[in-house]
Order: C-alpha cells, then sequence, then structure tokens
C-alpha cells in the first residue's frame, strides 16, 4: 500500500510538468505570434530545438549550487589571504523577458580555515545563472550561497552584463552594462578590506 501511494505522488508530480508536445506547441504559437509561419520548411524542426535549449539554458534548476561546495580542504598551508577568481563568463536569462543576460563574474572570499577546488565558484555561478534571474538576486544568491555553505570571513560578488532586452529591443542600447556587488563578512565591514577586493577585481 505504502508502495502504490508513493507512485501516485510520482505520478502527481510528473503531471505538473509539461510533456515536450505541449511546449512544442507553445513554441509554434510564439512563432506564429511573430508573424511567421511555423509550417514553412526551415521552421519546421525549430520548436523541438528550442524546447532542448531552454531546458539546457534553464538546467540550474535541476540542482542545489550548494552541493558544488561540499567538498572543502583545510590544508591551505598557512594561507590567509583573499581567494579570487575574475572574468568567469556566464549566460543567463532575464525573468522579465526570458531575454539573454551575458556577462561576466568576479567571486572572492577571505578563508577561515577552509578553501574549496576554484572551479567550484564557477560552478555555483552557473548554478544561479541558469534560471530565470534577475542580475541582482543572481548577485546575492551566489554570494549567500558561499557565505552559508563556505563560512568564510567574507565574501565579494561583482557581476558585469548586458540585457537583451535593454540591447535589442525597448531602449536598443548596445554595450550599456549593469554592474552589481554584493559584499558579506569583511568586504562588508571593513572599508580596507573591501578597497583591496575591488582593486584585485580590477575596480
Ligand atoms: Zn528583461
Amino acid at each position: 500500500m505504502a508502495c502504490s501511494t508513493g507512485t501516485e505522488d510520482e505520478d502527481l508530480a510528473r503531471g505538473k510538468e509539461p510533456v515536450p508536445q505541449e511546449v512544442q506547441e507553445a513554441i509554434r504559437t510564439l512563432i506564429r505570434w511573430t508573424g511567421d509561419d511555423p509550417a514553412r520548411e526551415g521552421l519546421l524542426d525549430t520548436p523541438k530545438r528550442v524546447a532542448r535549449a531552454w531546458r539546457e539554458y534553464c538546467q540550474g534548476y535541476a540542482d542545489d549550487p550548494a552541493i558544488h561546495l561540499t567538498r572543502q580542504f583545510e590544508e591551505v598551508g598557512g594561507y590567509d589571504e583573499i581567494v579570487l577568481l575574475k572574468d568567469i563568463p556566464f549566460q543567463s536569462h532575464c525573468e522579465h523577458h526570458m531575454a539573454p543576460i551575458t556577462g561576466k563574474a568576479a567571486i572572492a572570499y577571505l578563508p577561515s580555515r577552509k578553501v574549496v577546488g576554484i572551479s567550484k565558484l564557477a560552478r555555483v555561478l552557473h548554478g544561479f545563472a541558469q534560471r530565470l534571474q534577475i542580475q541582482e538576486r543572481l548577485t546575492a544568491e551566489v554570494a549567500q550561497c558561499i557565505w552559508d555553505n563556505l563560512h568564510p570571513q567574507g565574501v565579494a560578488v561583482v557581476i558585469e552584463a548586458q540585457h537583451g532586452c535593454m540591447t535589442g529591443r525597448g531602449v536598443r542600447t548596445p554595450g550599456v552594462g549593469m554592474v552589481t556587488s554584493r559584499m558579506l563578512g569583511c568586504f562588508l565591514e571593513d572599508s580596507r578590506s573591501r578597497k583591496e577586493v575591488l582593486s584585485l577585481m580590477g575596480y
């Protein structure tokens, strides 16, 4: 009995997720909305491709980005300075227009005892970026995740990005970048630490 309840729950959960057919139909509708003909040869397989592409753009929903920070190292050879990964390219999509956000991030922390493999910082960024986002929240989520899971003395995240919804439509201003930052711990409280990390980042 317990077994069958579990299956029903799973069916229910699955039922909430749209089936590929529905997604492709929605994309065909969108194509018609643009003024084009979804039955045109060049567009025939487009709904399938778009559905697949969006699964990939938004694969961050599949994981909790904190899992990338579970492997931590205590042997740091007495290193007690800032660890910084900069110019990390990323792509995301804005939740208001589902338009691309492309940019780069700088992520730094001041360890207290523990460090993580440096590539993990980029993985945390991608985990949050591969969702429908606003840049402000993306910046805050990356910083908070590192703060909560690595417990460092400080975290600093600066993100610079261009928004497709601004460059390709609306005010049409290509080349305009938006900068957001989140400082926690010593980088928030101590202006000298903040100055140091920002200058290492190139700001
Ligand atoms: Zn937008």
